[in-house]
């Protein structure tokens, strides 16, 4: 089977199809399908043991047009610069699609953070900022927490480059906790901007989100507050949720017929999102193949995981109850399952869109830490529901305008607007 699965090709032909659709210019298209700027560095870093080794990153600032790059840093055992690539390309669309002023980019660390220590784990972003830090920076390029990155690891970052520019710089990086200059509402903002889209989605498709089921794929941040906001904010049920035990290297399905309880899973997963398996039997959960997910026979399927998860194969395993599928992840559906979705008249609600509510936050928390002054957790949320509405009207009304499929959608509201961008400042 060829299916595209570098994350980077898989982008670029998502790109190329609607650049295609638009009669995009050959020029502007070899612009876009490529990041600006590009940096691979090797991070030296002292172990606890006393010994020295050596960790490659990334960065990748796929384009600004529109504002500074923003953008995620991932810690992942699996990281590639492809992989650092697409992401940042799916960053300049998020950020085009949620009408935030900022570009996109991503950043990337091949370490499973699980196995280093606290201390470690420090030296470790302290050592990235080195790298990076005078092309990065307020106006220039923002990242944030991404897979394996925590508020914490934010806050050392934002240290680090304050003590090397010389000034305390808190809009140099996002997702940072509160009381060091993050925002309220930026951990769940991921996972209700999914559910807010769902909403959306609901409304236009008549359907009654208090007799809707969902499977979610994954436990991390963005799955946690998807389940969370899918109960709490819709009156949803979630049947499931997967993870991956870091213990025993797979992943597991954890279900409950009458719905799961998020917020208890919550208090038995550690800190890298695996659940406590003994201690969830014991309260009467299911546990089973991380696999099922996928096949169970539910309205909505939310994978909040990584890139590929649907695809030509997995595809085929989808209940034909299925409805909706809300990416809460970024890339989780390959082209090839895409065009099963949508002959099966699946209605997707791509990545970009979908989990457009974090960077959404990240860009509040810019503007509070330029303003220094902070907004209540209300005015967040709230102000974050009316940026996810607009962008879902947006990305709606293309589809059903021009015909196309929601992804074909998203990427042509925000190509139009990062070409506009482009056009305004004289590069194309
Ligand atoms: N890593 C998140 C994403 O993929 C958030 C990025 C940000 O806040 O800059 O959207």
């Amino acid at each position: 089977m060829n299916e595209t699965t570098n994350a980077f090709k898989m982008a670029q032909q998502q790109f190329d199809h609607v650049a295609e659709q638009l009669r995009l210019d050959p020029q502007v298209r070899e612009f876009l399908r490529w990041p600006m700027r590009e940096f691979h560095f090797r991070i030296p870093v002292r172990m606890d043991d006393g010994s020295m080794k050596m960790f490659e990153g990334f960065r990748v600032q796929h384009n600004d047009a529109r504002g500074p790059c923003k953008g995620g840093i991932r810690f992942h055992p699996s990281e590639t610069v492809d992989t650092v690539r697409a992401l940042a390309t799916w960053m300049t669309w998020k950020c085009a699609v949620a009408d935030i002023p900022l570009g996109g980019a991503k950043g990337g660390v091949i370490v499973d953070p699980a196995t280093l220590k606290l201390s470690e784990k420090e030296r470790l972003c302290r050592g990235y900022m080195q790298k990076v830090w005078r092309s990065i920076g307020p106006r220039r390029d923002v990242p944030a927490p991404d897979v394996g990155t925590t508020p914490q690891m934010m806050g050392w970052m934002m240290d680090e480059y304050s003590k090397l520019a010389g000034e305390y710089t808190p809009g140099v990086i996002t997702g940072k906790p509160v009381g060091g200059g993050g925002s309220q509402g930026r951990t769940e903002a991921t996972g209700y901007g999914v559910v807010y889209n769902l909403r959306e989605a609901m409304l236009r498709l008549k359907m009654d989100p208090s007799k809707c089921t969902a499977a979610i794929q994954g436990f991390g941040n963005v799955a946690q507050y998807a389940a969370i906001g899918f109960k709490e904010l819709l009156k949803g049920k979630v049947v499931c949720v997967s993870y991956w035990d870091r213990f025993d290297r797979t992943s597991y399905v954890v279900s409950k017929d009458d719905g799961v309880d998020a917020i208890f899973l919550q208090s038995i997963t550690d800190q890298y999102g695996t659940i406590d398996k003994e201690k969830a039997k014991a309260a009467g959960y299911k546990i089973e193949d991380g696999s099922v997910w996928l096949q169970k026979d539910v309205d909505v399927l939310i994978p909040a995981a990584i890139e590929g998860q649907i695809n030509a194969e997995t595809v085929l395993q989808i209940s034909d109850k299925v409805r909706i599928v809300a990416e809460g992840a970024n890339g989780p559906t390959t082209p090839e399952a895409d065009e099963v979705l949508k002959n099966n008249n699946v209605f997707v609600i791509p990545d970009f869109l979908c989990n457009a509510g974090g960077v959404t936050v990240s860009y509040f928390e810019g503007v509070q830490n330029d303003m220094n002054f902070y907004w209540t957790r209300r005015e967040v949320l709230e102000r974050l529901d009316d940026k996810i509405t607009e962008a879902f009207k947006s990305v709606y009304e293309m589809s059903e305008g021009e015909k196309v499929f929601m992804r074909d959608a998203a990427y042509m509201v925000a190509i139009n607007r990062v070409v506009n961008a482009m056009q305004l400042r004289g590069w194309i």
